[in-house]
């Protein structure tokens, strides 16, 4: 059943107060109330809870880390939020779509938005540990919104998708029981059929293990220098955030590497 529980809303290094402020109250709006905090740069703050009005218990609540892979690391969907385009491109969905997608996987794990910088958004590598990414359609004269109108656009189509779910309609709670669960039929699956799946989606976690290693593999039998890396690892990265392996597959390909290892001795 879609669990607005399991989303939580990433802001990555926020420089102003006012905006984590102004985003957990975008956030409780519409129902969402898990926010992570990655090194934010002035928090906490009192600017913070005056912006955030009567979601202060947002803020209160707020779980501040000092990496992205601290906030990320349980959930078995990121999304990343850009407001241009990227030297490669990435699974790209709209506003709409991630609504869809948040409300369909949240009743499988953990799901995270993920937000940028005010001046910078977010960096490549950051934007390589999503599965997808969302962009929200603007003007080509000034493509870049306010992070806290950011996150209000995001929460809404959550809300709507949510809503679309039938689960509050049913019973006017946001978690409570509604009607059987018909979201998957709207996910955007990639190939991956999630309702019937036996294996649980790899997380986060799971996926930076694997890419450590994977390069480590790739170094000890010469098909990778790290001193000219090209593209080379974040075309692996794109590959295998776009199958989304799952848990039992990982295990698969993690022994590989390992057998790759050992075959080749120190
Ligand atoms: N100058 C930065 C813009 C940062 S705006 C850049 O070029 O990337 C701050 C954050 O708000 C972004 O990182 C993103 O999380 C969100 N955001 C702003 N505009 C957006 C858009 N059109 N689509 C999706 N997210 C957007």
């Amino acid at each position: 059943m879609a669990d607005l529980d399991r989303v939580r809303v990433v802001l990555v290094n926020t420089t102003h107060p006012g905006n984590i402020g102004a985003a957990a109250r975008a956030m409780k709006n519409m129902g969402l109330t898990r926010l992570y905090l990655v090194k934010p740069r002035d928090f906490p703050s009192d600017k913070a809870r005056w912006r955030a009005a009567s979601a202060s218990d947002v803020i209160e609540q707020a779980v501040v880390v000092e990496t992205l892979d601290e906030a990320i690391a349980d959930c078995g969907l990121v999304i990343g939020t850009s407001a241009r385009d990227r030297s490669i491109p990435w699974p790209l969905i709209n506003p709409e779509e991630c609504g869809r997608q948040v409300i369909g996987e949240s009743s499988n794990h953990e799901v995270a938005i993920v937000f940028g910088r005010e001046a910078r958004g977010l960096k490549n590598e950051e934007l390589q540990k999503c599965q997808f990414h969302v962009h929200i359609p603007t003007s080509h004269a000034y493509p870049s919104l306010n992070l806290a109108m950011a996150v209000q656009v995001i929460s809404y189509e959550i809300r709507r998708a949510f809503l679309d779910d039938g689960q509050e309609a049913q019973t006017g709670e946001d978690s409570a029981a509604g009607p059987p669960d018909n979201s998957q039929e709207s996910i955007l699956s990639l190939g991956v059929e999630q309702r019937h799946w036996d294996q649980e989606f790899s997380t986060s976690e799971d996926l930076e293990l694997f890419f450590e290693h994977l390069e480590r593999a790739l170094i000890k039998i010469d098909f990778h220098d790290p001193d000219n890396p090209r593209q080379l690892m974040t075309r692996l990265r794109r590959l295998f955030q776009r199958i989304r392996p799952d848990k039992m597959e990982m295990n698969i390909l993690r022994g590989i590497l390992t057998s790759i290892e050992n075959k080749t001795g120190e």
